[in-house]
């Protein structure tokens, strides 16, 4: 790109996603402009796919780890399925083939779920992929399903893929001829002449193929391959068909070739091919009697190789760690769930053991009334409402020479009496009024009511007092009560406590048992 052309326009997840391999800069663009936004979860499957292209194992693991765990909190998606295809791969590369075979299963599912027929017949592609060697019965069932899906969905690339493979398979089981029909097939895709890579590859086995079966097109196959070496400029395109046509060349060309190949690829660094590159050469010379050039060669391979797979292991070993910090994050996460499931069940018997003690804290244990320090706060706030014309009233009720009723029948006889009295003022009180144990034998009954309407109640509350059967709880027992009431139109309970209280001793003055007038 010059810099006078503009930048090209950023890409939708969507396409980036379809882009990825052919415009792969693009696409990490797109990804990295969405990792900040509400789709962070599908920008991170891309820039995991991204990565893991680029060799970036480690880093490729930790983004589609986590972006598989944010959308598997969501409704299945083709997004899911492309992210458990990444991780599948990235264990497939570990040689953890259990654990891809179960990813990919469950993508299939997923794709399944969705209706999706092409993430469904990739599923079942990889997954076959996955199986060649464990199980070929099972990867030649799923390979063959999902060709057919390739081809109902007119998907081509699909299908050359699938023969591709397919091919392979045949040669597992030593059928060449197989092979050789299904590379046919393959060949056939209609935009080779795009993917020179595919057809290589594809020429390379097609190749070997037909060598041992005495193919007479096998001088044509080499020819397209000699054109597809000379019309590549990719160092890697270049260096594995060298490999290939390096078999079937005279020793001296050969040198030529693979050396060729060789340094162009060093230019990429290490590289998968260059340890074979230079076995392929130290052979060549060994031939050519160049023993040195021979012995340096072979010790470039080995030095390789060394390297590679110290590379190889080094990267593994990251992967791995990171697979496991997961696992171990994901554990410590459940466990943090449970020991918060059980810190909420311990808040909840402590709200409730709260609400009890400030239950008990407003409650008098003996007759279960609110006690006095209630009546107190709770009896301020009720006379606040009091005015001319919304009067509150109050009731003090005393109980008639208690003190006798101690020293007759003792206490315990006391305080039942109390409680039974106090069972029956909440049988006269209304939803709203406040019943309280004042002390010792003395009860407050508070309404925002004139007090006309809280002596008619105090007058029920003489009634059942009366009929109460007292002599059940102690042979002559005999239960009365004085009441004082009174009523204020302006907010002050201590006045309204102080005028029921008089009249209280009013009542006792003139003889007990009995319910003060109001005047
Ligand atoms: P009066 O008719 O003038 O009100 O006479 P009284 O005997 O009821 O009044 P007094 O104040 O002389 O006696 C009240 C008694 O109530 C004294 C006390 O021992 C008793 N008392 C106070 N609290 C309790 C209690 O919780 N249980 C029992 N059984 N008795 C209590
Ligand atoms: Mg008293
Ligand atoms: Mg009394």
């Amino acid at each position: 790109m010059t810099p006078d052309e503009p930048p090209p326009p950023p890409l939708s997840l969507g396409d980036a996603w379809d882009y990825r391999d052919s415009e792969p800069a693009r696409a990490r663009t797109s990804a990295v402009a969405h990792l900040h936004t509400p789709a962070h979860a599908q920008a991170s499957v891309l820039r995991a796919y991204l990565d893991w292209r680029d060799g970036q194992l480690p880093q490729a693991t930790e983004e589609v780890t986590a972006a598989i765990s944010t959308l598997r909190l969501g409704a299945p998606s083709v997004w899911l399925g492309r992210g458990l295809n990444i991780l599948a791969a990235l264990q497939s590369t570990l040689n953890r083939a259990d654990r891809a075979v179960e990813l990919y299963e469950e993508q299939v599912a997923l794709a399944r779920h969705i209706e999706d027929a092409e993430l469904t017949a990739t599923a079942l592609h990889d997954l076959a992929v996955e199986l060649r060697h464990s199980d070929p019965h099972r990867a030649h069932a799923h390979i063959t399903e999902a060709l057919s899906t390739f081809r109902q969905l007119d998907y081509p690339f699909g299908v050359a893929i699938a023969h591709a493979n397919l091919a392979e398979f045949a040669r597992d089981q030593g059928d060449l001829t197989g092979a050789s029909q299904h590379l046919t097939e393959a060949l056939r895709y209609p935009h080779l002449d795009q993917h020179p890579h595919l057809e290589a590859s594809l020429r390379c086995t097609q190749l070997e193929l037909q060598l041992p079966l005495a193919d007479p097109e096998a001088a044509r196959t080499e020819q397209r391959l000699w054109d597809l070496q000379a019309a590549s400029r990719n160092p890697e395109l270049r260096a594995s068909v060298a490999l290939t046509l390096a078999a079937r060349t005279e020793p001296d060309r050969r040198v030529g070739l693979l050396s060729t190949a060789l340094n162009d690829l060093r230019v990429l660094g290490d590289h998968v091919l260059l340890p074979d590159l230079h076995e392929q050469l130290s052979s060549a010379f060994e031939q050519l009697g160049d023993l040195p050039q021979a012995l340096t060669h072979l010790r470039e391979t080995l030095a390789y190789t060394r390297r590679t797979h110290a590379a190889e292991r080094r990267q593994n070993i990251q992967t791995f760690e990171v697979l496991s910090r997961i696992h171990a994050l994901q554990d410590q996460a459940r466990e943090e769930r449970q020991r918060n499931q059980e810190l909420q069940a311990h808040l909840q018997e402590l709200r409730a053991l709260n609400a009890r003690i400030r239950e008990l804290g407003r409650t008098d244990h003996l007759t279960r009334l609110s006690n006095r320090e209630h009546l107190f706060t709770e009896g301020e706030h009720l006379a606040q409402t009091a005015t001319e014309d919304t009067p509150v009233s109050a009731a003090l009720i005393d109980v008639d020479h208690f003190k006798v009723v101690n020293d007759t029948w003792g206490h315990q006889t006391g305080d039942l009496v109390l409680q039974r009295v106090a069972r029956m003022i909440l049988d006269v009180a209304r939803p709203g009024d406040i019943a309280a144990r004042y002390g010792g034998e003395e009860f407050v009954l508070l309404r925002a009511a004139p007090v006309e309407d809280l002596r008619d109640s105090c007058h029920d509350l003489q009634q059942l007092i009366r009929l109460h059967p007292w002599h059940e709880v102690a042979a002559g027992l005999r239960v009365t009560l004085s009441i004082g009431v009174a009523q204020v139109t302006r907010p002050d309970f201590t006045q309204l406590v102080g005028d029921a209280d008089r009249r209280l001793y009013q009542v006792k003055r003139e003889g007990r048992n009995n319910v003060s007038d109001h005047d």
